[in-house]
C-alpha cells in the first residue's frame, strides 16, 4: 500500500536526508516534487498545493537551513503536515443511545455490506457490545442475502423484512425491534448504485432523516482515486455525514484519495477496511498512516 507515494516522496526528501547544510533552492526543489509526488498519488491539485505551501511556511518559520540537520527537520515537518492533513487524532464513534445508530453509506461495490459485519464484530468482541445489523437494500435480494451470510459468521443477529420495498419502514422498524430486545448498536447497511443517482440520494436522505442516526459513515473504496473525492462530496452535501471509512487499503491503491477526502469534506477517516475478512478492520491513525506513507 502507498507505495508509489512513498517511494517518491523519499526520493523527494532523500536529497535533504543527512545534508549537513541545504539552500533555499534545494528546499523548493524538494517541495516540488513532494507536491508531484501528492498529485501523482490523486491527491488534489489544491490540496497538494497548500500542503507544500504550509510546509515552506514552517520550514522557513523554523530556520531550517541554519539548523544542524535540516533534512530531518523538513522530514519531520512533512511528516506532521502529512498526519494533520489527515485528521491529527483518531477519531472516535458515538456509540452513546439507546441504542447507538449507525448508518452505513456509499456506493455499491464501495464494502458496505462486508464493513457493516466487520464493524458489528469490532463492537462485539472489542467493546463488548450487542450490535444488530439491518439490511435495507431492497432492490437485491442477494445483497440482503449476504448480510445474512455475515451475520451467521459473527454470530450477530440480522433484521430484515422479505417483501417490504420501504427502507425507511424496515429500519425504523429495526430500531424498535433493537430496543425492544436488548440491542444497544444498530448498524444499518443500505442499497447503493454504481453511480450516484438521484433516486438514491433521496432514499438514503429519507433514512437519515427518519432514523437520525448516531453516526453515519461514508464507505469508500480507497483505490477508486478522484472519483472517491467526487462521490465523498455529493454524500456530504445530502447527508453531512460524521465520518468516512476507507476500505481496500490492502490492494494496490495509491492512497490519495485519504488525503483528499478528508481536506475536501473536512469529515474524518474513522476507520480502515484490509481485507476480506471479517477481522480486517482497523480504527484509522493519521500518524501511522503518515508513517506509513512516508516510510
Ligand atoms: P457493497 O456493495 O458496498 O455492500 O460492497 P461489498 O461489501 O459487497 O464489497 C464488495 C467487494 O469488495 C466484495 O467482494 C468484498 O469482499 C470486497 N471488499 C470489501 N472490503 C474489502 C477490503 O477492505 N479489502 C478487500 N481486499 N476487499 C474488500
Amino acid at each position: 500500500m502507498f507505495n508509489n507515494l512513498t517511494d517518491k516522496l523519499d526520493k523527494a526528501l532523500h536529497v535533504l536526508k543527512g545534508h549537513g547544510s541545504i539552500t533555499e533552492v534545494n528546499v523548493a526543489e524538494t517541495l516540488k516534487e513532494v507536491r508531484r509526488a501528492l498529485l501523482d498519488a490523486d491527491v488534489n491539485f489544491k490540496t497538494a498545493k497548500e500542503f507544500t505551501n504550509r510546509v515552506k511556511e514552517k520550514a522557513l518559520g523554523q530556520n531550517v537551513l541554519t539548523t544542524l540537520q535540516p533534512g530531518q527537520l523538513m522530514v519531520k515537518i512533512v511528516k506532521d503536515e502529512l498526519t494533520e492533513l489527515m485528521g491529527g487524532d483518531t477519531a472516535g464513534i458515538d456509540l452513546s443511545g439507546s441504542p447507538s445508530v449507525i448508518l452505513m453509506s456509499g456506493l455499491q461495490g464501495s464494502g458496505k455490506t462486508t464493513f457493516s459485519g466487520k464493524l458489528a464484530n469490532f463492537l462485539k468482541t472489542k467493546k463488548s457490545k450487542n450490535p444488530l445489523l439491518v439490511a435495507c437494500d431492497v432492490y437485491r435480494p442477494a445483497a440482503i442475502n449476504q448480510l445474512h451470510v455475515v451475520g451467521e459468521q459473527i454470530g450477530v443477529e440480522v433484521y430484515s423484512e422479505e417483501g417490504n420495498m420501504d427502507p425507511v419502514d424496515i429500519a425504523t422498524k429495526a430500531i424498535a425491534h433493537a430496543k425492544q430486545n436488548g440491542f444497544n448498536v444498530v448498524i444499518v447497511d443500505t442499497a447503493g448504485r454504481l453511480a450516484v443517482d438521484e433516486e438514491m440520494m433521496t432514499e438514503i436522505a429519507n433514512i437519515h432523516a427518519a432514523i437520525k442516526p448516531n453516526e453515519t459513515l461514508f464507505v469508500v473504496d480507497s483505490m477508486t482515486g478522484q472519483d472517491a473525492v467526487n462521490t465523498a462530496k455529493t454524500f456530504n452535501d445530502r447527508l453531512n455525514f460524521e465520518g468516512v471509512v476507507l476500505t481496500k487499503l490492502d490492494g494496490d491503491t495509491r492512497g490519495g484519495a485519504a488525503i483528499s477526502i478528508k481536506s475536501v469534506v473536512d469529515k474524518p477517516i474513522k476507520f480502515i477496511g484490509t481485507g476480506e475478512k471479517m477481522e480486517a478492520i482497523d480504527v484509522f491513525h493519521p500518524s501511522r498512516m503518515a508513517d506509513r506513507i512516508l516510510g
